[in-house]
């Protein structure tokens, strides 16, 4: 088993490179792809391997999500002086220089 990750996961042993030619021979050889939402956890199982390896990567997630919080809270407190405009009418044509 050199280079083959993507092992039959209906354990038949045989293994291939990439996920196309496991699901190909698991439609043939066993009827159907492994299912589905099983197949959908082991794949974000390998995305999230694949992101952690990634130096730093964490990191600039957690300032992303800071940055859009912070966002989201300037949206916020925007939409509140947008509220209290509506019930501060502002004075017109009441200047005390007339
Ligand atoms: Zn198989």
């Amino acid at each position: 088993m050199r280079n083959r990750p993507f092992a039959c996961r209906y354990g038949c042993g045989s293994a291939y490179n990439d996920s196309g030619s496991r699901h190909t021979h698991e439609k043939k050889k066993h009827g159907a792809s492994f299912p589905r939402a099983r197949a959908a956890e082991e794949e974000e199982a390998e995305t999230n391997a694949a992101v952690n390896a990634i130096p730093g990567y964490q990191q600039q997630q957690q300032v992303q999500q800071q940055q859009q919080m912070q966002q989201l809270q300037q949206v916020q407190q925007q939409q509140m002086a947008d509220g209290r405009m509506v019930y501060h009418i502002p004075v017109v044509g009441g200047s005390a220089y007339n």
